[in-house]
């Protein structure tokens, strides 16, 4: 029968608002799972970019889902599937062979990636051209297989039905309960798939960027079944200007207000990566004048050339100023002319989260930004120490490791600041480039120049397994771990020698540390990420050159300071961060408190970092809280964390645990506007 041309188009019309619906529907609920946790107009706003972003995603897929299911005849072949009594076992038979095979498929490709990786120590490229060989191989025979098997398992399904409607009952296998019996299972299959696979990839966070799609889907699917069957359709039809409302208010929000589109932005998981997607960010930022930054000068203070060298991953008791066996004839030498932080503590156990609370001088926890990759893309809000270097007049440079953190495709925010960016892999290569610039910038007369502050930062020691992920054993690992800071030393080796024709007066600020340490088995731990310990968090802190006095300080510092502390080092006043300046400590202008000095660290919850555990040193005293449970060191004397206080010193307990609690829910404003 021909339908008339009238009908079929009011029949378009029809799907077309059908599917717009479900899609607003769908698009809202995802709104509203993701900004469950968010508050006021950034809630508001997270829902309108989510609905922007995911109404026009979920009404192509509505409508070519109902396109497929239309095209694929599915009402057709289920009447035509239909046997005796109107069940329809051999298609159960078939479906329950495809949930197993599929089942059987992802176990075997997991199985056999897992073991090609191991017996080819995980390299990439000889995973990446086996596997795909093995999965095919297990395919066919998943095909040979499919149909003996599924005929079997269709008439062990029909003898079933046939006695139960033997028994005087209608058929068990109706299509509606088939598709229900699959959906079921599927369900639980990928439930008990998750708990298998979460206890052995330890910690992902995965929820936020999963909850709001999966919320999606369902909701659309439901919306349809619904429409088909003709009920609750005003809800959908609500939904429509709901939608377009809330859709409206986040190209409001996006075009008038960037404070809460980059509110969003840092805290919402789904509808932050929308806002990364459709809107340039950056450029917001490129708009504001360096005068913003520009610190005021300490009067009679020179400006002395500045050179910050980070080493990624170094554990302090390794290296020589530190009693450490290490190689490190150049980081020794700089310790016995300069003064040397005996308690310096970095902000993290992490890159990202460390190297953010270094240049900005904001407590770990205060930092925002949208982790992408290995790195932490910055809040564009947040004011960088380079950026008040080059404001005060500095000629600001970087040679650093590696392209996710600091490359240009990165996207990471980390150089802002740094007029001149050079990234390598090798720090000898990277050390030889910064060699050579120098060396071009020295041909300039010294009035001529603007005083420089070159940032190096190379990762030689976070390698230090040689890419392998099996633990090695004491002394080997030692000795690889090691030899990694001999090279390290060698290239910072090179930078010194590139100022060694200046003299001693003329030569720059020299400023080498770590963003982190690395366990080596302390306290059960191979690597770092994971627990506040001083052999992650305790780092080298050598400062030498003119002004600088020589001297072993043992007042406790917080590596949140080194943003002042470079610009008070640089003749400036330091700018009002969450690290106090130490320059003072470094310069001899005031003397150090052995029994103070607070340092803060916190572990960020994120895709790798479990987080939940938070540390404040003070003096000698170091606490740390892990879900509520304190752990006191007297570490001073107890430096590897050995003899927990806790139960013994209640009242050191209860002192550190409000200094900490001030430090967690720190209320001041994170950004300077
Ligand atoms: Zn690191």
């Amino acid at each position: 029968m021909r339908v008339p041309a009238s009908g079929r188009l009011k029949q378009l019309v029809r799907w077309i608002a059908s599917s717009w619906s479900a899609a607003s529907i769908g698009a809202i609920v995802a709104g509203v799972v993701e900004a469950a946790t968010l508050r006021g107009s950034t809630a508001i706003a997270a829902v309108g970019f989510i609905v922007l972003a995911a109404l026009p995603i979920l009404f192509a897929l509505s409508v070519s889902f109902r396109a497929l299911w239309l095209g694929w005849r599915v009402d057709a072949i289920a009447e035509a599937a239909r046997e005796e009594g109107g069940g329809m076992p051999s298609v159960a038979g078939w479906l329950v062979y495809f949930w197993l095979a599929a089942v059987a498929l992802g176990a075997a490709v997991f199985a056999s990636t897992h073991a090609i990786a191991a017996t080819t120590s995980f390299r990439p490229l000889v995973v990446g051209y086996l596997q795909p060989v093995c999965s095919i191989a297990i395919a066919l025979v998943l095909v040979g297989l499919s149909r003996p098997l599924a005929r079997r398992i269709g008439d062990a399904a029909r003898t079933l039905d046939r006695r139960w409607r033997a028994a005087g009952h209608s058929t068990l296998l109706t299509p509606a309960r088939v598709a229900g019996a699959l959906l079921v299972l599927t369900v639980a299959g990928i439930g008990v798939a998750w708990l298998i696979v979460r206890a052995r990839i330890g910690h992902l966070a995965l929820f936020g960027a999963v909850a709001p799609p999966i919320a999606a889907l369902v909701t659309v699917i439901l919306a349809h079944l619904y429409e088909a069957r003709r009920a609750r359709r005003w809800l959908g039809r609500a939904c429509v200007p709901l939608a377009l409302v809330v859709g409206g208010f986040a190209g409001h929000v996006a075009a008038a207000r960037p404070t809460v589109t980059l509110a969003v932005w840092a805290e919402g998981t789904v509808s932050g990566f929308v806002i990364d997607r459709m809107f340039d960010l950056d450029s917001i930022r490129d708009d504001v004048s360096l005068d913003v930054f520009r610190p005021v000068a300490t009067p009679g203070s020179p400006h002395p050339d500045l050179v910050l060298v980070t080493i990624d991953t170094v554990r302090v008791d390794r290296t020589p100023p530190y009693g450490g066996k290490a190689d490190m004839p150049v980081l020794a030498g700089l310790a016995e002319r300069g003064a040397v932080f005996e308690w310096a503590f970095a902000p993290s156990n992490v890159t990202r989260r460390s190297i953010p609370s270094m240049v900005t001088g904001l407590a770990p926890n205060r930092v925002r930004g949208r982790v992408r990759g290995w790195s932490l893309r910055l809040d564009p809000r947040h004011v960088l120490v380079a950026e008040r270097l080059r404001a005060a007049g500095y000629e600001t440079v970087g040679f650093m490791c590696c392209d996710n953190f600091w490359g240009p495709s990165a996207g990471t925010g980390w150089s802002r600041g740094l007029e001149h960016v050079e990234v390598e892999k090798n720090g000898h290569v990277l050390a030889k480039r910064a060699v050579d610039w120098l060396a071009r910038r020295e041909q300039t007369p010294a009035k001529e120049r603007r005083p420089l502050f070159l940032w190096m930062h190379i990762l030689e020691p976070h390698g230090w397994t040689g890419g392998s992920t099996e633990l090695v054993a004491a002394p080997l690992r030692d000795q690889l771990y090691e030899r990694t800071l001999a090279a390290s030393d060698r290239i910072l080796a090179q930078i010194v020698g590139a100022f060694s024709h200046r003299a001693p007066e003329a030569a720059p600020i020299m400023v080498v540390t770590a963003d982190h340490g690395e366990a080596l088995g302390d306290h059960g731990e191979p690597f770092h990420s994971t627990d506040l310990y001083n052999s992650q968090i305790r780092v080298p802190l050598v400062i030498a050159g003119p002004g600088v006095q020589q001297a072993r300080i043992h007042e406790t510092v917080s590596l949140t300071g080194l943003a002042s502390t470079l610009v008070e080092l640089a003749g400036y006043a330091p700018p009002e961060t969450d690290g106090a300046s130490i320059a003072p400590l470094a310069l001899g202008t005031r003397p150090p408190d052995p029994d103070g000095g607070v340092a803060f660290a916190a572990m960020i919850q994120d895709r790798s970092n479990p987080g939940g555990r938070v540390a404040i040193v003070r003096g000698g005293w170091k606490l740390i809280v892990q879900e509520g449970r304190a752990e006191l060191y007297n570490v001073h004397a107890d430096p590897d964390e050995r003899d927990d206080l806790a139960a013994r010193e209640p009242a050191k307990v209860a002192e550190l645990r409000a200094l900490l609690d001030e430090k967690v829910h720190a209320t001041r404003p994170v950004f300077a506007e």
